[in-house]
């Protein structure tokens, strides 16, 4: 297996951080990088048909062995009905709904737990809009470690079902996941669990990274002209980011590429970075009292808030949101022009994908790639 080697240092401030810390940065609180050294084009890929063919670019040691479910390599269609009803020249769907409990969060879990069970844990405690309890609980069982989950009482019942399906405990809490990731922090304290919060430690955003390069290599290694991520609390779009960044430090990618233009999606009832996008901020302040039946996109103060402002200022990027009845509308679009169980954070992106498109502000002559972050099986009680 060909080794990567990597450094931790702060994603906003560079300090460097040890290998193994599972935390924020010391000096300045932000989220902390895995860094590698350039992997060049034609390092060989490895010969299994998961996201792990990746690992030339991943947090695995010489020798080691991911704790998978055979996570990744999720299909790419292209959907010339959604071309048509979007207003763009060509469309693809990213079908995340076909990851191990069925949402991409299954990809850094798989980053996170591998990291986690090397460095001893004796286990593993996430809060969650949902999905990513769901995708901890099956990692956390893959690996044999123990797992612990604070959900809001509103997640959909399927995914509170799956989740405890796995032998996790599930503590169901008041609130949001804000609420949950405080009791998460308490927890990891008091018992030396590894805390798999969005961003809180380094891995999580690795396994993401695996969009990037999939998204690349399906389309004969070039990039679309813009991607759309329904964006809660913001692994999934950084990941990608930054897997774009280390093809192209590699010359994985056709000379003068550029990052795609991220178009960051999220519900009308709980905005936060497309508000502060508009308000040209550097920061997001907290959404009060989040609404959405799209629970991945409950997530009222992300702490990559940061990270995400500066993709969209970097890239050129486009920022908006949709409707309760926006999403549904195009939920049901979507699965009825394709026949992917579409969930309503994929439908979300088709509308402000839309509306973008409507506006002027994405051309009619662009290439864009949509991600359908997970099932609509989830929300079906
Ligand atoms: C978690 C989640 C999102 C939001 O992803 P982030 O990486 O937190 O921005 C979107 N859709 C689904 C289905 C999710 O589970
Ligand atoms: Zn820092």
């Amino acid at each position: 297996m060909t080794p990567a080697s990597w450094t931790l240092r702060c994603s906003a401030c560079d300090t460097a951080a040890g290998r193994d810390r599972a935390s924020l940065c010391t000096a300045c609180g932000q989220p902390l990088f895995a860094q590698y050294a350039p992997v060049p084009k034609g390092t060989p890929l490895l010969d299994r048909w998961d996201a792990w063919r990746y690992a030339p670019f991943m947090p695995l040691e010489v020798g080691e062995l991911p704790v998978s479910l055979g996570e990744g390599m999720t299909p790419m269609t292209e959907a010339p009905v959604l071309a048509a009803a979007t207003g763009v020249r060509r469309l693809w769907i990213k079908d995340e709904s076909q990851n191990p409990t069925v949402s991409f969060k299954a990809r850094g879990m798989s980053a996170a737990v591998t990291r986690a069970k090397a460095q001893g844990y004796p286990g593993l405690v996430v809060p969650t809009a949902g999905n990513a309890g769901a995708a901890l609980a099956a990692y956390g069982a893959a690996a044999g470690m123990p797992v612990r989950v604070y959900a809001p009482r509103t997640t959909p019942r399927p995914i509170l079902d799956t989740i405890e399906a796995f032998g996790a405990t599930l503590v169901r809490i008041e609130g949001h996941i804000g609420d949950a990731g405080k009791l998460a922090i308490a927890y990891a304290a008091e018992s030396g669990y590894f805390n798999v919060s969005t961003l809180r430690e380094p891995y999580r955003v690795e396994g993401m990274k695996t969009m990037g390069f999939e998204m690349a290599e399906q389309l004969g290694w070039r990039l679309p002209d813009a991607l759309v991520y329904p964006t809660g609390g913001g692994e999934g779009t950084i990941g990608i980011w930054k897997a774009i960044n280390e093809l192209m430090v590699g010359g994985w990618l056709p000379d003068g590429a550029k990052q795609p233009r991220y178009v960051v999606a999220q519900a009308a009832g709980c905005a936060p970075i497309a508000r502060a996008f508009d308000a040209n901020e550097e920061r997001a302040t907290p959404w009060v009292d989040p609404v959405t039946y799209a629970s991945g996109l409950r997530v009222p103060s992300p702490l990559g808030d940061r990270l995400l402002l500066r993709v969209l200022r970097e890239t050129h990027g486009v920022a908006g949101t949709a409707t309760e009845e926006a999403i549904r509308e195009w939920t049901l679009r979507l699965a009825v022009a394709t026949g992917i169980d579409a969930a309503p954070e994929g439908g979300c992106a088709l509308s402000v994908l839309r509306d973008a498109v409507t506006a002027g502000t994405i051309s009619a002559d662009a290439e864009v790639v949509v991600f359908n972050t997970g099932s609509g099986a989830s929300y079906r009680a």
